[in-house]
């Protein structure tokens, strides 16, 4: 299992690179992003969150109740085409321990992105689903929830997040972190 960068890391605030060939290192990173996540009991994850500037993020919604038939998705380079309609849900992500934020976001997307052989694919994903790739698509940006909120709401975690700072929380998580 990976360890897993949090709030402070300066890797989080990095933006991905993009991944011109998918070698053995590569195939590996996955396999542990893939274990690492299973591990945290995340339904995703980025590869800065876990020490690489690779541009992949995976997600895995099949242990979440209404999920259960969705299949875990692996997405090198992807990008979103297009946003439609407005949904706010509380969101938690590995890097922010015990941190819950309401988080406006696109309801459904079109996302391109390629798998391990490189090929392309366009897909269009909603729910919960399309959520979890926003989120993790934003860590490949650089971007966590405490970007994406307003000062006062970040005034209001603020004893929190010095806790993640100085590392004084328990690196404890629960299904439904991103
Ligand atoms: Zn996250």
């Amino acid at each position: 299992m990976l360890t897993i960068n949090v709030y402070g890391d300066k890797i989080l605030k990095q933006k991905a690179k993009k991944v011109l060939k998918v070698d053995q290192r590569t195939l590996q990173l996955i396999r542990d992003m893939l274990e690492t996540m299973k591990e945290s009991d995340g339904v995703g994850l980025a590869a800065n969150q876990v020490g690489s500037r690779d541009s992949i993020i995976i997600a895995d919604l099949s242990h979440v109740e209404g999920y259960e038939k969705s299949k875990p998705i692996v997405a090198i380079n992807p990008e979103i085409l297009s946003g439609e309609g407005k949904s706010t849900y509380e969101e938690g992500c590995l890097s922010l321990p015990g941190i819950r934020l309401n988080i406006e976001r696109s309801e459904k997307i079109k996302l391109r992105f390629q798998d391990t052989d490189l090929n392309f694919h366009e897909e269009n994903f909603d729910g919960l689903f399309g959520r979890v790739l926003q989120h993790e698509i934003d860590h490949l940006n650089g971007i966590l929830l405490t970007d994406r909120i307003s000062a006062e709401e970040k005034k209001n975690i603020e004893e929190d997040l010095d806790k993640i700072l100085n590392r004084e929380v328990e690196l404890n998580y629960q299904i439904s972190e991103l």
